[in-house]
């Protein structure tokens, strides 16, 4: 896909102050970041910028509080981010205010000061303009690479983007080119495997994609509606009957074009989807489910099934774990596809929160052409619509 934003690399920015939008709302876990992934996502256009002569400010949200709270401050990544940049990195009080404004002014080339948790202001999910401004203020330029937050249309994704001349980072570009890629021109065959736990939340991205799939393969929680409405009986299963037309449709929309539809011929059920239902676990075809267990992951034929379509594939995309991946007995299909991705030779691009996860938790990340940093977005890109922290971007 062509990128037709305003990149870095279009900015001059020697001498310049440039606030740089990342997304860095990581895990922590006693006061440390527990996944540095994002982190070290930003750091090629933070390299980039710092190399070319510029001062950088660092602006991101962590978490959801509801005004200052101790914490939910960005210490923690502050700290990190200057071990690997080998250059220290203040953490500012605020994210606003003259003291803030003072020391970014005061900024030379190759210093880099990160503003204290934006969310610590209600103004900015409200994308109040005011708050924008404070945020701007002392700055040059703005450069946007929180991919994770771009479909959020806040002051510090978009509306900063209108008050400075506005640029998107390597991150953000990287994302657009590979999920935007996965819609606008896959190789053929193109595989996309859809899981996780609600059909509900994934209705718009199986919408957008079956049209441009040759195979598509449900698994997980939500390919259980998908079974009710085939008429099979799912025991105690997570399901949604109340999508079960629009299951329908969906599968009617696949087989009706001569596409190829997988769903689980096989299932792991146990009595209950924690480790205790572990014991209890078994594996049935897909019409003997007993009605008091619940499916908690594919069983293996249905994972040969997808070995078979993955293997033939040019283009695979993967959303949503196969299976209750939490508890290790109930994970085997979720870390198949994985493996199955990472030996193949297709372009293979891995969106959401727990798929992520699960990716980077079998150490398979390096191992696939792209790995969103965005559950959220990436998912938004997919159905199509347009990201505001995008959109505000002017064109090149
Ligand atoms: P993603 O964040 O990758 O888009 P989702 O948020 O849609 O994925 O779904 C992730 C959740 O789906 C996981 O927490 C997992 O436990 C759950 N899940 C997967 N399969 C099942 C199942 N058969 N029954 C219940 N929950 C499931
Ligand atoms: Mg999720």
């Amino acid at each position: 896909m062509t990128f037709d934003k305003r990149t870095i690399r279009d900015a001059d920015v020697r001498g310049k102050r440039v606030l740089v939008r990342v997304d860095f709302n990581v895990p922590l876990e006693h006061g440390a970041v527990a996944d540095d992934t994002r982190i070290r996502a930003a750091l090629p256009t933070l390299r980039a910028l710092l190399g070319a002569g510029a001062a950088v400010g660092l602006v991101s949200h962590l978490g959801r509080p509801k005004g200052p709270d101790a914490k939910l401050t960005l210490a923690p990544v502050a700290k990190r981010l200057a071990e690997f940049l080998g250059r220290p990195v203040p953490l500012q009080p605020d994210s606003v205010g003259p003291q803030v404004e003072k020391t970014v002014r005061e900024m030379k080339p190759g210093d880099v000061v990160m503003l204290e948790n934006v969310r610590f202001h209600p103004e900015e999910e409200r994308n109040d303009p005011a708050f924008a401004k404070q945020l701007a203020a002392g700055f040059d330029l703005y450069v946007n690479d929180a991919f994770g937050t771009a479909h959020r249309a806040h002051a510090s994704t978009e509306g900063l983007a209108h008050l400075l001349p506005a640029y998107a980072g390597l991150l953000l570009e990287k994302e657009l080119v590979a999920l935007g890629g996965i819609l606008d021109q896959p190789e053929h065959p193109f595989v996309a495997i859809i899981g996780g736990a609600k059909v509900s939340t994934k209705m718009d991205v199986l919408r957008s994609l079956v049209p441009r799939v040759d195979t598509l393969a449900i698994g997980g929680g939500m390919a259980n509606t998908f079974l009710l409405a085939m008429g099979r009986s799912i025991g105690r299963s997570l399901a949604e009957p109340d999508k079960e037309t629009e299951a329908r449709l969906v599968t009617d929309e696949v087989e009706g074009n001569g596409k190829e539809l997988l769903l689980p011929v096989d299932v792991v059920a146990a009595p209950s989807a924690d480790a205790e239902g572990a014991s209890g676990a078994a594996i049935y075809e897909v019409d003997e489910v007993p009605s008091h267990l619940a499916i908690v992951d594919v069983g293996p034929r249905t994972i040969d099934r997808y070995a078979r379509a993955i293997r033939n594939a040019k283009t695979v995309f993967w959303n949503g774990p196969l299976g209750v991946f939490e508890v290790p007995a109930f994970a085997n299909g979720t870390r198949r596809v994985a493996e199955l991705m990472a030996s193949s030779g297709a372009t293979t691009v891995v969106g959401g929160g727990e798929s992520v996860q699960a990716v980077e938790e079998a150490g398979l990340a390096e191992k696939m052409t792209h790995v969103s940093t965005g559950g959220g977005a990436s998912l938004e890109l997919l159905e199509g619509k347009t990201l505001p922290g995008v959109a505000a971007i002017p064109d090149r």
